[in-house]
C-alpha cells in the first residue's frame, strides 16, 4: 500500500511544538472550553496510520478519530469519491430532489448487516441521532415506551442519548432533566463479574430485572452495544446475547444492536453480533461508515423500518451524497482490501504483545476485545481496583513519544487500542511498544 506520509513516528520539536502552542493560546480565547482534546498538538495532515502535526511531528494513530477512519486516513478511493461527487452537487436533499446513491447505500447497507430476512434502511449524520431514530421507530412499532439500556453504556450526547448513556462524568453532570421512560439493566462483565458467572445466568440477571422493574409488555426496545466501547472494552459472556435477543421475540421487544463504535469491520466482521451468532431487529451504524464524513443509519426488519407515517424521519443534511458516496467507496475499500482480516491480524499482534503482561505484572488486569476494537484494563493489584491514575501516566508518556491511545472505561482505567485497519505490523510493534515500556516504568 502506498501512502503521502512515511508510516513512521517522528518527534522533531517538544510536545506541543511552537506551532501548536500559537494555535492553543488562540484557542483558548475563541473556543468553547466545553470542548477538550487528547493530543495537545495540532494535526495538518493525516495518512493511513500516521497523524503529522503543524510542527513536523509525527504520531501514530491508535485511535482513528474514535473508531472512524477504521479504512485508513484519507483513504485514496474515499478521497476521490468525495472530491468527485463534491463537483457534481455539493447538497441534495432526500425529501424534496431525491438522488440515487441514497438508495444504492441503503441497499448495500441491507446486504451486509446480518439476519436472513427482508431489511431497510434509512440515513442521518451522527451516531446518536441514528440512536433516537431507532427508538422513534421501535416506539412506533410497538406502540410502547420503555427503552431498556445498560451498566457502561455509550449512546451520545443528545438529551435521549443522555438519558441512555450511563456514566454522569463528563457525559451527564449537570446536563439534566433527561428524557424519561429508559431503565437501565445489569450488563455482562466477565472481568468484574462473580467468578464463573455464565453469559446465560447475566441473562436471567438482566431479565429478571427487567420483569420486575419495567414489565415485558411496556418495553419497546432493549438496546445494548455487543462489545460495550466508552464503558471500556466490555465483551459480554458468551450466551448473553443470544438469551436476550430469544428474550426480546418471545414478548414482542424491538432488539437494537448499537454498533456505531462496533460495526463496520472493526471487530473483524462487518458488524459485531456475527460474532454472537445473533440477528439484531435494528441496527445503528456511524464512525466506521463512511471514512470521516458524517453519516449514519438504522438498518433493520422491513417491517419495523417501515412502522413510521411518511416524513417521520429525517433531516436536512440526512444522507447528503457525498457522504453516500465515501460510505460506498469505503464499503468497496473494506471489500477489496480484504480489510476484515487485516482486523483480525491486528488483534493478533496486540494479543501476542500484551498479554504475557498479564501474568507479568499485577497492575495489567485484563487484554480483551475483538478484531481492531482492543483494550487493556489496568487496576492497582490483584483485588482488581480501577488505575485510572497509572492509564494517565502510560498515555502522556506515550504521547511524548509520538504515539497517540485513547482511554475509555467507566473508571477510567482502560486504554483502548483503534487503529485504522492499514496499520502496518511495524507500527503496531513500535507503538505497543512504547505502551509496554511505560506501563513497566510507572507500574
Ligand atoms: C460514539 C457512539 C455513539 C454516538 O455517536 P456520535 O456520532 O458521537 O453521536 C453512540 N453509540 C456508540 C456505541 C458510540 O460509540
Amino acid at each position: 500500500m502506498e501512502f503521502r506520509l512515511e508510516q513512521k513516528r517522528q518527534i522533531v520539536t517538544e510536545v506541543p511544538g511552537p506551532k501548536s502552542k500559537e494555535i492553543a493560546e488562540r484557542r483558548a480565547k475563541y473556543v468553547s472550553a466545553s470542548v477538550g482534546s487528547a493530543l495537545p498538538s495540532y494535526i495538518e495532515q493525516a495518512d493511513g496510520a500516521v497523524l503529522r502535526d503543524v510542527d513536523g511531528n509525527q504520531f501514530i494513530d491508535f485511535g482513528s478519530g474514535i473508531g472512524v477512519t477504521t479504512v485508513g486516513n484519507s483513504s485514496p478511493k474515499v478521497v476521490k469519491a468525495i472530491q468527485e461527487t463534491a463537483a457534481a452537487n455539493t447538497h441534495l436533499q432526500i425529501n424534496t430532489a431525491p438522488y440515487e446513491n441514497y438508495v444504492d447505500l441503503c441497499q448495500k447497507l441491507t446486504e451486509i448487516t446480518p439476519g436472513d430476512f427482508d431489511k431497510k434502511a434509512v440515513l442521518f449524520n451522527s451516531g446518536a441521532e441514528a440512536l433516537e431514530n431507532a427508538v422513534k421507530i421501535a416506539r412506533k412499532h410497538t406502540g410502547r415506551n420503555a427503552i431498556v439500556v445498560f451498566e457502561h453504556a455509550f449512546h451520545g450526547r443528545t438529551n435521549l442519548t443522555m438519558a441512555m448513556t450511563s456514566k454522569n462524568a463528563p457525559y451527564k453532570d449537570g446536563f439534566g432533566p433527561f428524557a424519561p421512560e429508559v431503565y437501565r439493566a445489569p450488563l455482562s462483565y466477565p472481568y468484574r463479574d462473580a467468578e464463573g458467572l455464565t453469559g446465560a445466568q447475566a441473562a436471567a440477571r438482566t431479565i429478571d430485572m427487567i420483569d420486575k422493574q419495567v414489565g415485558a409488555k411496556n418495553v419497546a426496545a432493549i438496546i445494548i452495544e455487543p462489545l460495550v466501547g466508552e464503558g471500556g472494552f466490555i465483551v459480554p459472556a458468551e450466551g448473553f446475547l443470544p438469551a436476550l435477543v430469544e428474550y426480546a421475540h418471545e414478548n414482542g421487544i424491538v432488539f437494537v444492536s448499537d454498533e456505531v463504535q462496533a460495526g463496520m469491520c472493526r471487530t473483524g466482521k462487518w458488524f459485531c453480533s456475527e460474532w454472537d451468532g445473533i440477528e439484531p431487529d435494528l441496527v445503528t451504524s456511524a464512525k466506521g461508515i463512511a471514512g470521516g464524513m458524517p453519516l449514519s443509519a438504522v438498518i433493520g426488519r422491513a417491517e419495523i423500518m417501515d412502522a413510521s407515517h411518511p416524513g417521520g424521519i429525517g433531516g436536512t443534511y440526512s444522507g447528503n451524497p457525498i457522504a453516500n458516496a465515501a460510505a460506498l467507496a469505503t464499503i468497496e475499500a473494506y471489500e477489496e482490501e480484504h480489510l476484515r482480516d487485516e482486523a483480525l491480524r491486528i488483534e493478533q499482534k496486540i494479543r501476542e504483545i500484551l498479554e504475557p503482561l498479564v501474568a507479568e505484572l499485577d497492575v495489567v488486569g485484563e487484554v480483551r476485545g475483538r478484531g481492531a476494537m482492543m483494550a487493556v484494563e489496568l487496576v492497582t493489584g490483584a483485588d482488581k481496583t480501577p488505575n485510572p491514575e497509572l492509564v494517565k501516566k502510560v498515555v502522556a508518556d506515550a504521547l511524548a513519544q509520538g504515539v497517540l491511545f485513547l482511554t475509555c472505561g467507566t473508571y477510567g482505567n482502560v486504554v483502548r487500542f483503534l487503529p485504522p485497519l492499514v496499520i502496518s505490523d511495524e507500527l503496531l510493534e513500535d507503538g505497543l511498544g512504547v505502551l509496554v515500556e511505560a506501563i513497566r516504568k510507572h507500574a
